[in-house]
């Protein structure tokens, strides 16, 4: 059966490997088809692309755009993107200039509680192109101020704490616009992670799919399997396709791997259906 890991991350974004040592572990763990959705870029699809070819990994171009929605963030997947769409270039490189003066923010803000330095702290641990909590949460670890990133997030890098900077990221509608306009899918990232009601998710997934989204994750990494009958439940009600992702980052996190993934209900219809 083939391996299909449709979320993953590269240091061009906030993940640890590169995309070609991403590529190289994403083929020893047995994935067949792994898509590169780093967050709000894809200036690492050249580079994983090249590592996969002449290689039995497919390798699927892909985007992880942060969404603002209802007051709250929701992640939105791109997948077959193309990554030279100038719609969608415009919305990301807009989305990085955001990311710039909001890392500027994070960082006087931390100066305020007597953490100096953060800025340059968190660029150590981040490539060129993007700049996100994730990076400054290490540098706070790294610094002492919490004991890993789970602790350091819960205790600076969420609302109402002092590293968090509310996020104005790309409309529902902007984001699912991009992606199509590229040629691509949108599809909901881990629908199971957001803060929200039953109610609430619903209304999410209807405006998703009234603004052209074609599918979301029921499976992802590190999920409860009741979350996965749920979500298949949904996927049905709502005649949307089904995507699986690990949202691998790092080996750090041994608790989620490349291609690891639950298989998908009897009931889904895959979104490679469609590819
Ligand atoms: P940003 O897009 O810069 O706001 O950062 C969001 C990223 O931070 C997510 O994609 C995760 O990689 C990471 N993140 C968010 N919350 C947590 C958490 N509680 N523990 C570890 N990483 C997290
Ligand atoms: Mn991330
Ligand atoms: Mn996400
Ligand atoms: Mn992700």
């Amino acid at each position: 059966m083939t391996c299909y890991d449709l979320h993953s991350h590269s240091t061009a974004s906030d993940g640890s490997l590169d995309p070609d040592v991403l590529i190289a572990r994403a083929i020893d763990k047995g994935v067949d088809v792994l898509a590169l959705t780093d967050h709000d870029g894809t200036e690492g699809i050249a580079a994983a692309q090249q590592a996969a070819q002449g290689t039995d990994l497919t390798l699927i171009a892909g985007v992880e755009i942060s969404v603002t929605w209802a007051k709250g963030t929701v992640h939105i997947i791109g997948l077959n993107i193309d990554p030279d769409n100038i719609v969608l270039q415009q919305g990301l490189s807009d989305m990085r200039d955001f990311r710039v003066g909001r890392a500027q923010e994070i960082a006087s803000r931390l100066e305020k509680v007597g953490i100096s330095g953060a800025l340059e702290g968190a660029k150590e641990y981040a490539s060129e192109v993007m700049l996100g909590r994730l990076h400054f949460a290490k540098f706070l670890v790294e610094q002492g101020h919490a004991k890993d990133i789970s602790d350091v997030f819960k205790r600076y890098m969420v609302r109402n704490k002092p590293g968090y900077v509310t996020g104005e990221w790309a409309s529902l509608s902007d984001a699912v616009t991009w992606i199509t306009e590229a040629g691509g899918q949108a599809v909901i990232a881990h629908p199971a992670r957001y803060k929200m009601t039953a109610t609430k998710r619903r209304r999410l997934i209807t405006d998703f799919k009234d603004a052209g989204g074609v599918g979301f994750e029921v499976v992802s990494g590190r999920q409860h399997p009741e979350e996965v009958k749920v979500l298949a439940k949904l996927a049905q009600q709502f005649d949307l396709l089904a995507s699986v992702g690990s949202d691998f980052h790092t080996p750090d996190n041994t608790w989620v791997e490349l291609g690891h993934l639950a298989p998908l209900p009897e009931s889904c219809t895959p979104i490679w259906t469609v590819f």
